[in-house]
């Protein structure tokens, strides 16, 4: 029996974890259960058919009127400061599928705890950067992103010094193929129509812009130690080769399987087994067609973006998350363009660079936070200049 914590349950991630769960009470135990508080029925009905240990929800508030919803529950809810609690819960597992930059002391805390982290929200990844790996045990963090948990696959089919680069595969999202000034009228509607995955808002709109390749361009030479300039980023637009490691001798090994987060979620609670029947396979009777494309980089400039800022590390990671999460709110309220959500983020990370940038040697929790806030402040300014 494993012990799950999941935080995010309610979200896209969160809700197929326990659709795997569910189909599987026998293997699986839910201990504890978080969410944001926009959806509370939902977290609810979660409780009443899991019946976790605890569930938490970000302020007194939410938790009060969880309680008003779940009368008579033994379950304990939490207010304030309940992800943490969750993620030092005694569990096997602690999925994160929290959105955002919200998901990082949750994500220390379980490194914290020596509990096995299955790693979905990448940015906690991405903006602790050295603070998150260099609290890891050996196996302890686990990826979800299907991309990375392709590269896990792949890479137990050689040795780590004969591995030559990760080739990170993206899908190209809704726009690929147009060039810069085709994008310049695209709406929230049509960024959010993603063609192979159906996700939460903020990773459809990053998979718009490509700012979700370059967070996991970062999270990928995190993840498996590999050098940001040896991890090549290709366009595949049907999304079944997830990524590939090339190997020293030309070799490259693929992970392929038909789009479903189900089958790196389950891994993700198992590595490094795998659970049965976790997601189908392809039917090979029918033809079948894969194909691959470099990167428009003009069009697309979020992922060279990132490399920059993975390369300058320390506190450029966490400021190029804030300020596309604050961009991707605005661009979703109509308030700014498609190409100012990159723009921004490229004008804040670079004054970032040329000011009160954090070397990765110093970096510490307060400053990755403190740079958190200077950029989400810093891109508000921005982007109330080019609202209408
Ligand atoms: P969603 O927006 O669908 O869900 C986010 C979840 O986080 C919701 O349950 C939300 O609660 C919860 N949440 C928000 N703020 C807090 C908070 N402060 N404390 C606790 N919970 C909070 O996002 P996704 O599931 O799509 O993505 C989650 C993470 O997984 C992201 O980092 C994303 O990049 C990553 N990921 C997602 C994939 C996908 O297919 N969806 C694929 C690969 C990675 P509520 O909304 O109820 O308030």
């Amino acid at each position: 029996m494993r012990h799950v914590v999941i935080l995010g349950s309610t979200g896209s991630i969160g809700t197929q974890a326990l659709e795997v769960i569910d189909s599987r009470r026998d293997q699986f135990d839910v201990v504890g259960l978080t969410a944001g508080g926009s959806q509370l029925d939902l977290l609810a009905a979660q409780v009443r058919e899991f019946a976790p240990r605890l569930v938490a929800v970000p302020t007194e508030a939410d938790a009060a009127a969880l309680r008003a919803l779940l009368p008579g529950t033994t379950t304990e809810i939490v207010g304030e400061g309940g992800n943490e609690r969750a993620a030092r819960m005694p569990a096997d597992v602690v999925l994160n599928a929290i959105t955002g930059a919200a998901g990082l002391l949750a994500t220390l805390a379980t490194m914290e705890q020596g509990t096995t982290l299955a790693l979905a929200n990448k940015e906690s990844l991405v903006i602790g950067g050295r603070l998150v790996t260099d609290a890891a045990a050996p196996g302890q963090l686990v990826a979800v992103d299907s991309e990375h948990s392709a590269f896990a696959q792949a890479l137990r089919a050689g040795r780590a010094k004969e591995v030559r680069r990760l080739i990170l595969t993206a899908s190209g999202g809704p726009f690929r193929g147009r060039t810069r000034a085709e994008l310049a009228d695209v709406t929230p509607e049509q960024a959010l129509a993603h063609p192979t995955w159906t996700m939460g808002r903020v990773i459809t709109i990053n998979s718009a812009t490509l700012i979700n390749k370059g967070l996991e361009l970062i999270e990928a030479a995190l993840l498996y130690g590999v050098d940001l300039d040896d991890v090549t980023v290709v366009v595949h637009p049907s999304s079944d080769v997830h990524s590939m490691v090339e190997y020293v001798d030309g070799a490259t090994i693929a992970q392929a399987s038909p789009p479903d987060m189900k089958l790196p979620i389950a891994l993700g609670l198992t590595w490094p087994d795998r659970v049965p029947d976790a997601a189908s396979g392809y039917d090979w009777s029918v033809p079948r067609t894969w194909s691959f494309e470099p990167l428009d980089d003009e069009a697309f400039p979020a992922v060279e973006l990132a490399r920059t800022a993975g390369k300058a590390a320390g506190t450029a990671p966490a400021v190029y998350n804030a300020a596309n999460e604050v961009c991707v709110d605005a661009f979703c309220a109509g308030d700014i363009g498609f190409l100012d959500i990159t723009d921004t983020v490229e004008a804040v990370v670079m004054e970032h660079l040329s000011g009160e940038h954090v070397a990765d040697a110093d970096l510490t929790v307060e400053a990755v936070l403190a740079a958190d806030a200077w950029a989400r402040a810093r891109a508000t300014e921005i982007v109330a200049r080019v609202a209408p």
